[in-house]
């Protein structure tokens, strides 16, 4: 059962592209990918969107990063989160560069900060897929 939300639907659904990703946050990583060039980015793709080269390969990310922006959910984004509300849709700026769109748990929307040190989280949501999400760093 998930953690942070109070459905298991809607899910995302893994591509042959994206299923390495999916695969990692399974396992409590979060994983980036890179290009020969040393590019790294997110979300996940076929051709290094700077370079285009496709000799990728997937690191691990520290799963530290800044809040670069948000916003707070006060009406459900879809009839599915109708009893998470509020909740905080976070854009994250990692460690190692590439923003990720996320939820923020475990802060009080009233309590957060633009720049706010955060680490991921990871909800066991179903068997099948673990959704990453951020907190405070530290907490
Ligand atoms: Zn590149």
């Amino acid at each position: 059962m998930p953690k942070y939300r109070t459905t298991t639907e809607p899910l995302p659904v893994p591509t042959p592209v994206t299923q390495p990703f999916w695969d990692g946050t399974r396992e409590h990583r979060l994983l980036l990918q890179r290009c020969d060039a040393g590019h790294v980015f997110f979300y996940p793709r076929s051709h290094c969107p700077r370079c285009l080269s496709n000799r990728l390969e997937w690191v691990e990310a520290s799963g530290r990063g800044t809040l670069y922006s948000y916003t707070i959910a006060r009406r459900p984004t879809s009839p599915d989160f109708e009893q998470d509300v509020p909740f905080v849709i976070a854009v994250v700026e990692l460690e190692e560069g590439p923003r990720m769109t996320s939820r923020l748990v475990e802060v009080e929307p009233g309590e957060v900060r633009i720049g706010m040190r955060l680490e991921v989280v990871f909800d066991d949501v179903t068997d099948a897929v673990t959704l990453p999400y951020f907190r405070p760093a530290g907490t």
